[in-house]
């Protein structure tokens, strides 16, 4: 497990919807969004899942940035 600054609270994702201008909020590790049956599967599908093969290897982890005004949510990828 890495640090990821923002499941650790050490940084809050300060940035602006697209759409709208309001301050999008992280809503969590894209792995979070996944039922109970995700902690059984193989790590090699929950690389599948998130849409990025290279995120375990790389230290990076991969949150929902929602809009709360819009409803825009988009996938981003924070360094550990
Ligand atoms: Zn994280
Ligand atoms: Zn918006």
């Amino acid at each position: 497990m890495g640090m990821c600054p923002l499941c650790n609270g050490f940084e809050k994702y300060e940035q602006s919807c697209s759409s709208c201008g309001d301050l999008l909020v992280d809503a969590g590790k894209v792995t979070d969004f996944l039922d109970d049956y995700s902690a059984y599967m193989e790590i090699e599908l929950l690389k599948m899942v998130d849409g990025n093969v290279s995120s375990l290897d790389d230290n990076i982890c991969m949150h929902v940035i929602s809009c709360p005004t819009c409803d825009s949510e988009q996938m981003i990828a924070v360094k550990e």
